[in-house]
C-alpha cells in the first residue's frame, strides 16, 4: 500500500483546524513540504508540547511526506520563542529540512504568511500552497502519518485545555470525548458559569454545550467565565454586529490597516466591507467583494477596531452570500507587500492584553496520564469533504481502532474509526454513539 492509501485507511485529517484529508497532499508532487508549528491561537499550546514530547513522530511523518511527494526541501515553521522544542525538533530532522523561524506574532501560522516566510513565494489570491509547489501539514498531522505509516488509525485527538480551568494541560483523547469530561479532566472549571471556545478566542467557535464531542480538528478549548469580556462579545446576537456596526463605524479603515492579509498585498479590505452595512436597507443585502480573501483571522474584530465593532463577522458573511449568489472576486491588481507589512505586526502579548487573558496566560504541560472514557459521540462529518458512511449498527460491539465509517469510493473524505471499545448504542446521519 502506498502512503497515500495508508493515510487515507488510517483516516488522516488536517489536525490543525481545517480537516483536509491528508492522503490528497501525500499524493501531490511538489517542490517543498512545509511542517506548520507555529501556533499563535492566544493560550493554546498543544502543538508547541506535541513537538517537545514527541519530535521523532512529527520528523518521521515529515520525512515520508518529503519521499512520497518527491519534494527536494522541506522546511519546519516554529517560534524562536520555544528553545526547548527546536532543540528537540532538531535532533531529528533530515538533512533535507530547515528550520523556518518566526516571530511570536499573530497569526504566523496562517498558510499565507508560513509560505512567504519560508519560500519567499505569495500564494495567488484565492489560492492554495500547491499553487507554489508546496504542501504545508499542522505538526499533528505529521504525527499522524507517521501513525498511518504503521497502520495505526486516527482514535485519538491531542488537545490543549486552558483558560478558566484548574490544571491548564494538554494530553490525548479518545475522538468522541465530550468537552465536560475534558473540562474534568483539566481539574475541573474554575467558575459555575462558562462558555467555552473551541479552536481558539481568535478563530474559534464559542458554545456552552458541555456534551459536544471533541473530534479530529479540535485544537484547544479555552474555558472562560460567562462575564468575561470575550464571551460578552461573542454572545451577541448577530443581527447586533450589523445593526451597531451600520451606526458606529466611521471608516477609520484600522481593520483594513492592520488585516494581515491585506499587509500580505491581497485585497482583503474589511472597512469597505462595513461600508455595505451602510448602503443596504437591511445591511445585508449587497455585500462588498473585499471580503472574498478573508481568512477569519479576526484581528479587525478584536484587536483593530477601536469601536468594538464587528468586521470579521461582516466578512465571514459577504463570503457566504456572494458564494450562495455565485460572485466571484477575481484580484485584479499584483499581490504586493505593503511596504509597511513589518511595523504593523501583532505581538501575541499584546494581542493577549487586549483581549484580556493575560491572568490565564500560564503554562498547559503535555500529562501521560490516561483519561477513562466511557463514552464517545463520533461524528460522521469531521474533515472537508462528504460524510462518512456508518459501516456498523446498534447493537455491534466494536474494539478501539476499527473502521465504523467509510467514505463512498472516489470521495473526498476522512474514514471513522472507533475510539474505544465496546457496544454501538446509537447510529444516526450524523454520529456513531458507543459506550463501554
Ligand atoms: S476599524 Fe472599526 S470603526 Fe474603523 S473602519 Fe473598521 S470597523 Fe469601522
Ligand atoms: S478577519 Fe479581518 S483582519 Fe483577519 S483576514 Fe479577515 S478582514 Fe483581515
Amino acid at each position: 500500500m502506498s502512503l497515500s492509501e495508508k493515510i487515507f485507511e488510517a483516516g488522516v485529517v488536517g489536525a490543525g483546524g481545517a480537516g483536509f484529508p491528508a492522503h490528497i497532499k501525500a499524493k501531490s508532487n511538489v517542490e517543498f513540504v512545509l511542517a506548520n508549528g507555529a501556533e499563535c491561537e492566544p493560550l493554546i499550546q498543544k502543538d508547541y508540547e506535541l513537538m517537545l514530547h514527541f519530535p521523532k513522530e512529527i520528523s518521521k511523518g515529515l520525512e515520508l511526506l518529503l519521499r512520497s511527494t518527491s519534494a527536494k526541501k522541506g522546511f519546519f515553521g516554529i517560534k524562536e520563542k520555544n528553545e526547548k522544542a527546536i532543540s528537540a525538533i532538531s535532533r531529528h530532522l533530515n538533512g533535507k529540512t530547515e528550520l523556518t523561524k518566526l516571530g511570536d506574532i499573530y497569526p504566523s501560522g496562517d498558510e499565507f504568511e508560513l509560505v512567504y516566510e519560508a519560500i519567499g513565494r505569495l500564494i495567488p489570491p484565492a489560492g492554495i500552497p500547491l499553487n507554489v509547489g508546496c504542501v504545508v501539514n499542522n505538526v499533528e498531522t505529521l504525527y499522524n502519518i507517521a501513525l498511518a505509516e504503521n497502520n495505526v488509525p486516527v482514535t485519538k485527538k491531542f488537545i490543549c485545555v486552558a483558560g478558566a480551568v484548574k490544571n491548564p494541560s494538554s494530553f490525548f483523547v479518545p475522538v468522541g470525548t465530550s468537552f465536560k469530561d475534558v473540562i474534568e479532566f483539566a481539574g475541573g472549571a474554575k467558575v459555575k458559569e462558562f462558555g467555552i471556545f473551541i479552536g481558539g478566542v481568535m478563530m474559534g467557535r464559542l458554545t456552552f454545550d458541555l456534551d459536544e464531542p471533541v473530534t479530529k480538528t479540535t485544537a484547544g478549548i479555552i474555558v472562560l467565565p460567562k462575564e468575561h469580556y470575550l464571551i460578552k462579545r461573542k454572545n451577541q446576537p448577530e443581527q447586533n454586529w450589523h445593526r451597531i456596526g451600520k451606526s458606529a463605524c466611521d471608516q477609520c479603515s484600522y481593520c483594513t490597516e492592520l488585516c494581515p492579509r491585506y499587509l500580505l498585498g491581497y485585497q482583503v479590505e474589511p472597512h469597505k466591507v462595513m461600508r455595505s452595512l451602510g448602503f443596504t436597507k437591511s445591511g445585508a443585502a449587497v455585500w462588498n467583494q473585499m471580503a472574498e480573501l478573508c481568512c477569519s483571522c479576526g484581528l479587525c474584530t478584536l484587536y483593530a477596531c477601536p469601536e468594538d465593532l464587528y468586521p470579521k463577522e461582516a466578512c465571514d458573511k459577504a463570503k457566504v452570500e456572494m458564494k450562495e449568489a455565485g460572485i466571484k472576486f477575481i484580484q485584479q491588481k499584483p499581490v504586493k507587500i505593503h511596504p509597511i507589512k513589518e511595523g504593523r505586526r501583532v505581538p501575541l502579548k499584546q494581542l493577549i492584553m487586549k483581549l484580556k487573558l493575560q491572568d490565564y496566560d500560564v503554562e498547559a504541560p503535555f500529562t501521560s496520564r490516561n483519561i477513562s472514557v466511557r463514552k464517545v459521540r463520533i461524528p460522521l462529518q469531521q474533515h472537508i469533504g462528504k460524510s462518512a458512511q456508518a459501516i456498523v449498527k446498534k447493537g455491534e460491539l466494536v474494539e478501539e481502532g476499527q473502521m465504523i465509517g467509510k467514505i463512498p469510493e472516489g470521495e473526498l473524505g476522512a474514514n471513522i474509526h472507533a475510539s474505544i471499545k465496546g457496544k454501538v448504542e446509537a447510529v444516526t446521519e450524523k454520529f456513531i454513539l458507543i459506550e463501554s
